[in-house]
This record gives C-alpha cells, structure tokens and sequence, in this order.
C-alpha cells in the first residue's frame, strides 16, 4: 500500500572522493528512469528480476554523451528501505562523476532528494515508525559500539515495542471507563471506575519513569560525556589526552549538517564516548602557563559532565591545586594522582580529608599503570558498572524525553484528579493527552510539519 509519490534521486555516499559512489532512485518511475540512461546492448532494465545487479554504462539520454561506467542494482517494491522501486548507481567515486550521474538522472525525470526524504518516505510507507527512523539517524551518527548498539536496538523497534504496550494499556483502562459509564445502574460504578483509573494512571507513570530513568545514560552514548582534563601545568594533562588517542580510541568526527558544525574529539572509554573539551589547548604545550590560567579552568569546568583533576603526586599540592579541587567540587570528577613511579611527596592523607577517596585514583600515565582503573571510575559513574548490558534500551532522543515527561505529567493529573473527587469524564481528558503523547513518539499521532522538520535533519541521500 506505498502511497504515491514523485520518484526522487541523491547521491547516497558521503561527500568527497571514495572507491565508489552511489546515485540512489526511489519512486515509482525509478526503472523508468534508470532505462532511459543506462545502457548495454539491448539489455533492458525493465526486463531483469528484483534484486539483482548489472554492469553498464551512463549515457546523457540527450546528447549521448557516455558518462560512467556503472553497476546498477535493482529493488523492486515493497522489499526495499522505502518499500518503493529502488535503483541504485555505483558509479566510479569522484565527485565528478558521481554529481554528472545525478545530474543526468535528474534530467531524465527524478527530483532532488531533501535530506531524510528515503527514510521518509520508509516512515510514510508504513515500514518504520518514527522512532525507528530517528534511530537510523542515530546509527549514522553512532561513535562507539554501545552507542551504536543502543540506535540498531531501537531501531529494532525495542523503544516502540515498549510505548506501543503502554498505550494498549491506556487505552484498554478508557475502553473500561466508557463501559462503566454506559452501565451506571450498577453499584459503586463511580467507585470502581475512580479505583482503576486510579491503579492504571500509576502503573503507566512507573513505566513510563523507568523508560526515562535511561535518558541520561541515553544522551551519553549519543552525544558523548562532555569532559575536561584539568591540572597545573606539567601535570600530564597532555600525556593523558595523547595515550588516549595513541591507543587508538580516539574518534575525530566532523558532525556535517548538525546543530554543531564543528570538529569534535571523542575519545572510546570501554564503551563510553568522552567528548573532550578544549582538546587544542591541552595539545598546544608551548604556552602553558598562560593557557592554564584558573579562569580559562573556570570555563572548561562549567562546560564538563566530567572532570578528570591531574595532580602531579612527585610534588606538594599547591594552591592552585586546591582551588581546582574547590571548583570541581561539584561536578563528577576523578582526581588522578599521577607520576606514582616518581617518589611520591603529596600528602595524600590531606587530600582525603577533601575528597571521597573513590574518587581518587594512582596512576603513571608514561609507565601506562592505573589508566584501566581510571576506565572503569569512569564507566561506574555515569552507568553504576551497567555498561555491559547489551540488551538494555537507553532512551537518548530529547523529543522522546520531553514527550515522556509530558505524558508523566498527564498520568499525574489523572491521579490528581480521581483524589480530588473530580468527575470521571474531565479525568478521562487527562488519560487520553497522555495516549496522545505517547503516540508521539512513535508517530501514531504527530502532525505533518513535526514530521518534515524531523526528517529535515537527516544527511542527504538517506
Ligand atoms: P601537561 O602540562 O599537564 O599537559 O603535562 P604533560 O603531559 O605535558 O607532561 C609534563 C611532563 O611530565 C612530560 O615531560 C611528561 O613526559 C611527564 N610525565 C607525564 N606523565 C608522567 C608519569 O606518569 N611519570 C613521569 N615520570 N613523568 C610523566
Ligand atoms: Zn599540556
């Protein structure tokens, strides 16, 4: 049952050179456009079965200029990502090329693709629902194994699976409250109908609060833990982000198209993507002191979810180390005694007095002893050693989160109400917005503008 749509062309692979390059149709005249310039013999497109693959060639179906040399696939509907006819062009990677192809495709009839438009038109189709459309977002962006287990499991469908139960649940209790009110010559109605409402608003709540109970670790694996390196100068700030990359965990992504537009270093911690702040100013080594100034600290301080506090045990805490200590005192951090191969001259005893001493941790970062330890704090922070569960859905998405705090807030006001005495049909209202929002975030119940502005996000060419 795919609706019907205009067929529309992009260039599915990202920007630049690459071994290849792929102009991807989708739409009802995909074949027919794909015929009209592609070339080999008297072979017809149109001729071969679904899901196969041809060698060929690009010609401008005006000018008969020859422009690639191409493996065409073919995908009939529904079995494709948009449950549309599919044609998808490898051509050879340049960027030339590869924009001719589409340049050609567009001229024998496609429309440019908008960016997200395939898995728009997936969601359209009935094949995914809204939430398993964000994840596809998500396991493109994806910057660790977890994290990107964490999109794939939604994009499974596990996050509809669960809000689609609850809403079954919701709407069973209205179905219940309309057959109460239709039958009031029965005793106690009122009671009865007051008494589930009462019980079902609280059971959905406690579901729905344990959903949002994995947002944060959610929004973790999703955008990263932002992370400050903080210490006087020559304490191993360097030394700590240079073995953090040296073995090869760290991830340089160039988010395109995304709110933030920036070159961004992540570093892989057993799973927990670190979004490391001000990674040039603990690279750049000549102009240490002026660079570590306490203001310059304040800053980065403010920004991080987490603090990684080197202090350098070879020598006496200074003031200056006490006034870091005093302003991370109030973010999560780990205190990193480093240097322990070095005679140690720190008074520990008097750092404990300051801090919990779980939070410290010995480690020679040159000699690579302590850095696990340091791994594991990390991961026991933010997760409670959680990490390893594979099966576990966390909820990342801020339009999830919102959603769910306002159907929280729904269930709320139906427990209110019934223990205010107020009439069933005004709870009722109540009960049915808390539906709604949660179909929201499935896509069962959103409005066609929500729709296009989420799908706007997507890259070009998916
Ligand atoms: P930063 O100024 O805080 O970035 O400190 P650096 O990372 O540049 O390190 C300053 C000096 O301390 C360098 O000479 C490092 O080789 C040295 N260093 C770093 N970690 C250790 C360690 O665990 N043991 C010893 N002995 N030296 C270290
Ligand atoms: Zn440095």
């Amino acid at each position: 049952m795919a609706i019907e749509f205009d067929t529309i062309a992009a260039i599915s692979t990202p920007p630049g050179e690459g071994g290849i390059g792929i102009v991807r149709l989708s739409g009802d005249e995909a074949l027919e456009i794909a015929e009209k310039v592609y070339k080999l013999g008297n072979k017809r497109l149109s001729d071969q079965p679904s899901h196969t693959i041809h060698y060929g060639n690009i010609y401008h179906p005006k000018t008969n200029e020859k422009i690639d040399e191409v493996m065409v696939t073919i995908m009939r509907g529904p079995k494709t990502y948009t449950r549309e006819d599919i044609i998808e062009i490898n051509t050879h990677g340049g960027v030339h090329v590869t924009n001719k192809v589409l340049q050609t495709v567009l001229g024998a009839g496609a429309r440019l693709a908008e960016p997200g438009e395939f898995t728009k038109r997936a969601f359209l189709n009935g094949r995914i629902d809204l939430s398993q459309a964000e994840a596809v977002m998500d396991v493109i962006r994806a910057k660790t194994d977890k994290a990107m287990h964490n999109a794939i499991s939604q994009l499974d469908g596990n996050l509809s699976q669960l809000i689609k139960n609850l809403r079954q649940e919701i709407l069973e209790t209205l179905a219940q409250v309309e057959v109460n009110i239709d039958y009031p010559e029965y005793d106690d109605v009122e009671e009865m109908t007051s008494q589930l409402l009462l019980e079902k608003a609280g059971e959905v709540k406690n579901h729905v609060e344990r959903i949002l109970e994995t947002a944060q670790q959610g929004k973790i694996l999703r955008d990263g833990l932002a992370t400050a390196i903080i210490g006087r100068p020559n304490v191993g700030k360097s030394s700590l982000l240079n073995m953090f990359v040296r073995s090869d965990k760290a991830i340089v992504t160039d988010i395109a198209g995304t709110t933030r537009d920036v070159i961004e270093e992540f570093v892989n911690v057993k799973g927990v993507p670190l979004r490391l702040i001000d990674t040039a100013g603990i690279r750049e080594t000549e102009d240490e002191v002026e660079r570590i100034g306490v203001i310059r600290s304040k800053k980065e301080i403010e920004q991080a979810e987490l603090v990684l506090l080197i202090f350098d045990q070879s020598q006496e805490l200074t003031d200056e180390d006490f006034e870091l200590l005093e302003l991370t005192e109030n973010k999560e951090r780990l205190i990193i005694l480093n240097k322990m191969d070095l005679i140690q001259k720190l008074d520990v005893d008097k750092l404990l007095e300051k801090v919990d001493p779980n939070s410290v941790i010995s480690v020679s970062i040159t000699e690579n002893t302590g850095i696990n330890e340091v791994e594991n704090a990390i991961v026991d922070l933010f997760f409670e050693g959680k990490t390893g569960e594979k099966d576990a859905t966390y909820i990342s998405n801020i339009r999830h989160i919102s959603l769910l705090e306002q159907s929280i807030q729904s269930l709320e006001e139906v427990i209110e109400g019934i223990e205010l005495g107020m009439p069933v049909d005004l709870v009722q209202i109540d009960l049915t917005r808390a539906w709604d929002l949660l179909g929201e975030v499935t896509g069962d119940s959103i409005q066609d503008e929500l729709i296009t502005q989420l799908f706007s996000q997507f890259c070009l060419g998916k």
